[in-house]
């Protein structure tokens, strides 16, 4: 099968992302001189306030950090649009009444045991299952793996924070499987043959993402829903329409619409100072995530996790998108299963119910045949 390469991460993608969410958003005309408005320039350099939302947060001294709740979660934005009902409020309220040593108890236990987990299913120290440190952090109303660190919340390079989720005021700690989630992060740096890009303007952190939760739903097993503990799940993989998430191809141009609730803003345009905004790649990843379900459900997690952990290790590659990822699964089923395996046709039938498996065959079609 053909493979669509991405353009480079900064020029933004096309692939899976439709045409008219790449690109800065139109300028406004004037109601009443009909003359475009050319928007206010914005600061370069992401402030507290614009740097919430976003998958892969780049910071003004060149650290990226990945967070895990999108969307209006820092006091004082400019673009709180909260996923939640409750919004920042909950963290204000919550962090006073926190035990902070009990939480960091519970998640040097949960981390413990993940890592046991992961270390049962065959994942080395030398693929990212070493032990590391999570930290929580009652003023952090995020959940991330901080691999170059993060000041703003005293976390060092290669840690993992745990703060305290900003639509419940519950700490994340109390949910298994996103702690899973930031620790699968570090392992997929690590065993990718090279590193997927977290800039929030590549199709990649999707698949970050997928991989996350696909991971964490190796070791927690006891539904596919991420955060069932808060009181609002962060994502449901077998179900994320639910979420209203997409679980389809076809459901991007619905969800995914400029200026909507899950577009980020990622900086400014140089030399226009128009918004750019990218997909959440979270949201995005609810498409593999569905595959990924679907494979789990039929063949069950063993032999789901088989297949995925063969894929990172050997087929995963940056720049190749979401089909890119669902060609590294097939290939991986097909060498661990043989081509006429049940095994294989349930991985293809999955890929084939999101909608990517009519992607792949679109883009060998438009392929030059020699
Ligand atoms: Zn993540």
């Amino acid at each position: 099968m053909t493979i669509a390469i991405a353009q480079p991460a900064r020029t933004g993608n096309p692939g899976i992302v439709p045409p008219w969410l790449q690109g800065p958003r139109p300028i406004t005309p004037n109601p009443t001189t009909g003359e475009p408005t050319p928007p206010a320039p914005q600061p370069e350099v992401p402030t507290a306030a614009t740097r919430d939302a976003l998958v892969a947060v780049p910071l003004s001294n060149g650290q990226i950090v990945i967070v895990d709740v999108p969307a209006g979660m820092f006091p004082g934005g400019t673009h709180e649009a909260p996923t939640s009902r409750r919004g920042f409020g909950a963290v204000e309220g919550a962090r006073g009444g926190v035990n902070v040593q009990r939480e960091q108890q519970r998640i040097d236990d949960t981390v413990a045991s993940i890592q046991a987990a992961y270390t049962k299913l065959g994942i080395t120290q030398r693929e990212g299952n070493d032990p590391v440190k999570a930290y929580f952090r009652p003023d952090f109303p995020n959940a991330a793996y901080a691999p170059e660190g993060f000041s703003d919340y005293d976390l060092p390079a290669d840690s993992i924070g745990v703060g305290i989720d900003p639509r419940s005021g519950h700490s994340f700690a109390e949910a298994p499987d996103v702690v899973a989630h930031e620790l699968a992060h570090r392992i997929i740096d690590h065993m990718t043959p090279s590193k997927l890009s977290m800039s929030p303007l590549s199709e990649d952190v999707a698949v970050h993402e997928s991989l996350a939760d696909t991971f964490a739903a190796m070791v927690d097993t006891d539904d596919w829903t991420m955060g069932e503990q808060l009181v609002e799940p962060v994502r449901i993989m077998d179900h994320p329409e639910r979420l209203g998430h997409p679980g389809h191809v076809n459901d991007l141009k619905t969800i995914l619409v400029p200026g909507g609730e899950h577009m980020v803003q990622v900086g400014t345009d140089r030399r226009t100072g128009e918004i750019v905004e990218a997909p959440d790649w979270h949201i995005v990843a609810g498409i593999p995530n569905k595959a990924a379900a679907i494979i789990g459900t039929e063949l069950g997690r063993a032999k789901m996790g088989e297949i995925y952990l063969k894929a990172v290790r050997e087929n995963v590659r940056p720049g190749q998108e979401v089909e890119g990822l669902a060609v590294a699964v097939l290939q991986s089923a097909k060498d661990l299963y043989g081509a006429g395996s049940h095994e294989f046709q349930v991985t293809k039938d999955a890929w084939d119910a999101v909608g990517v498996l009519d992607l792949l065959k679109d883009q060998a079609a438009a392929a030059p045949r020699r």
